[in-house]
């Protein structure tokens, strides 16, 4: 092959990249991102971004330079830019007016947010997805913004940490009666929305959001299905995101939850493959499709697609045990597996109430989930025994054993 194009220019674009490189890809590659901006780190822009900084100005999380990226990678860049469409019989990517041939495609477009309706073009209302969006939140939090995030999910969460500790007044509405069921399964998202209570922050649990106020175009404040109103100078709308593939519609390639992929993320399309948030890839170590939302497997996922497209002869399925962590306060929480169980049992600790606790998942008789606040010292032993298919037994004795020495 001699033109590698990967569309979407963050952290699966990057990757593809680099991996390409590293695995000796001497043609020529073209990287197109719709931002504006050089690939970046998404994590930090809820966590690390929004803290209190003496100097004032948090760094912009950029992954390499502009020249590492001519130089180093030999890439030609371009930002800004967004592809409108894909024509697989002539094998390019369309960007506007302009088309990019391919022989090879890495299709990296990630996932943007969900947006709340009717709430288009209100001042103060954001999603926090992109740098831009964590420059406004970050210049709303510094201005002493009164606080409502809307989604008690992963991000919207470590924003309302990071207003609790700017001692700004927060507020976190949740439409489900318990918090992050989709992500870390039933029963533990009320142990881990505890941390929100715990510092101070409200949460309300099973209420809707029925309007967003606003006086002259800027946020006012959030109406309550019950009719409460809650005064807002900043709202954070995280409800979840929504994989990027307007721009193949219409094309060969399958839409299903994203890109759908085999377990090599090929695409059945000759020459495309796919990777990171918008990949809908076979995960055989679960048997069945997933579509993660996590760095880790993104990273992992474009350089796997990279070895599959260059080595056609010797293509290696791509296979995880899905990881997450997020920051809340000053604690870490860290999930592996998947969380559709029989049981989940806490193993160390008292969920919700201690500091540190850690719970596993059981489905039959083996271990495919673990959950773990302030654990970090052993959920990879977990994800290791899941990863090799360890029975239940086993991972209760590795609990033991800790707590042994725990004494
Ligand atoms: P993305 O990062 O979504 O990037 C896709 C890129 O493609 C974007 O730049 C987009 O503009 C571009 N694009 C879209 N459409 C087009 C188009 N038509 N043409 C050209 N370019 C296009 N994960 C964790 O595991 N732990 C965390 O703590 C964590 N924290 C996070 C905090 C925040 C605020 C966010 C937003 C995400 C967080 N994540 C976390 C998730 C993690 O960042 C993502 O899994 C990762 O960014 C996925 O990378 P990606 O390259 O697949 O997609």
């Amino acid at each position: 092959p001699r033109r590698l194009v990967v569309v979407g220019a963050s952290l699966a674009g990057l990757r593809a990249v680099e991996a390409a490189r590293r695995q000796g890809f001497e043609g020529r590659i073209t990287l197109i991102g719709a931002e504006e901006h050089l690939p970046y780190d998404r994590p930090p822009l809820s966590k690390a971004y929004l803290d209190v900084l003496d100097d004032g100005d948090p760094q912009i999380p950029s992954f390499r330079t502009e020249d590492t990226f001519r130089e180093e990678l030999r890439v030609e860049l371009m930002l800004g830019a967004a592809a409108t469409g894909l024509d697989t019989d002539a094998r390019c990517v369309i960007v506007g007016e302009t088309t990019v041939p391919y022989d090879i495609l890495v299709i990296a477009t990630g996932a943007g947010a969900r947006s709340l309706p009717g709430t288009d073009g209100i001042d103060g209302v954001h999603a926090l997805r992109t740098l831009d969006d964590a420059r406004a939140v970050r210049e709303a939090l510094e201005s002493g913004a009164r606080t409502v995030v809307i989604g008690a999910g992963f991000i919207g969460s470590e924003v309302a940490s990071n207003a609790n500790k700017r001692g700004l007044e927060v507020t976190v509405i949740e439409a489900m009666p318990t918090p992050l069921v989709r992500a870390i399964g039933a029963g533990m998202g009320t142990a881990i929305a505890a941390l929100h209570e715990q510092n101070g922050t409200e949460l309300l649990c099973g209420v809707g959001v029925s309007k967003i106020l606003s006086d002259a175009g800027r946020v006012t404040g959030v109406e309550l299905a019950d009719g409460r109103v809650l005064p807002a100078d900043l709202v954070i709308v995280g409800i979840g995101s929504i994989p990027a593939t307007e721009w193949l519609t219409g094309s060969a390639v399958r839409l299903d939850n994203g890109v759908f992929c085999d377990e090599y993320l090929a695409t059945g399309v000759p020459g495309v493959f796919a990777a990171g948030d918008v990949a809908n890839w076979y995960n055989g170590l679960f048997d069945r499709h997933q579509r993660l939302e996590h760095w880790t497997s993104a990273a992992e996922q474009a350089s796997a697609a990279i070895h599959n497209a260059l080595h056609p002869e010797s293509p290696k399925p791509y296979a995880t045990v899905p990881y997450f962590w997020s920051d809340w306060y000053d604690s870490r929480i860290q999930f592996v597996g998947v969380t559709d169980a029989d049981e989940i049992r806490p193993v160390e600790g008292a969920p919700g109430a201690d500091r540190r606790w850690v719970a596993l998942y059981r489905t039959g008789d083996r271990i495919t989930g673990a959950l773990a606040v302030n654990g970090q010292n052993v959920i990879m032993k977990y994800r290791m025994l899941i990863m090799r298919g360890a029975s239940w037994a086993e991972a209760l004795e590795l609990a033991e054993k800790r707590k042994v020495a725990a004494g």
